[in-house]
């Protein structure tokens, strides 16, 4: 049996989107059986939204200025951690060759926050 496209309507927007033939044996793979009810911008930003909501907030102290701030990852103990203002100033300025810049810069992505949780595996959560 050959899967085709498939237009459906999202249900949130109202915009109809391609359920491809790649998707659906996707889907099929996993065992999923109903099509998807939303176009993938919709999705994406649901899943946006879900992992914002996850996001476990934690309050440090600027390695620059020593303000309170929260980031949205346990930072680990050998690295700096800045407030909104100094990382601006470190993003634009000095500490790239530091790589500090990009793994910082980069958990705003859902992807990096699980990698910054090590701090458990490292015991320094009480
Ligand atoms: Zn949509
Ligand atoms: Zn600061």
């Amino acid at each position: 049996m050959a899967l085709q496209d498939k237009t459906l309507v999202c249900r949130d927007c109202g915009e109809e989107f391609v359920f491809t033939a790649g998707e659906q044996g996707f889907y099929l793979e996993k065992g999923l059986l109903n099509d998807p009810q939303r176009c993938p911008a919709c999705r994406a930003s649901r899943r946006r939204e879900r992992a914002d909501s996850q996001r476990q907030m934690t309050t440090v102290v600027c390695a620059a200025c020593g303000a309170q701030t929260s980031v949205p990852f346990v930072p680990r103990l050998d690295r700096p951690v800045y407030c909104n203002a100094c990382f601006e100033k470190v993003r634009s300025g000095a500490a790239e060759d530091q790589g500090i810049v990009e793994d910082q810069g980069t958990a705003e992505d859902q992807g990096i926050v699980e990698d910054q949780g090590t701090a458990e595996d490292q015991g320094t959560v009480e």
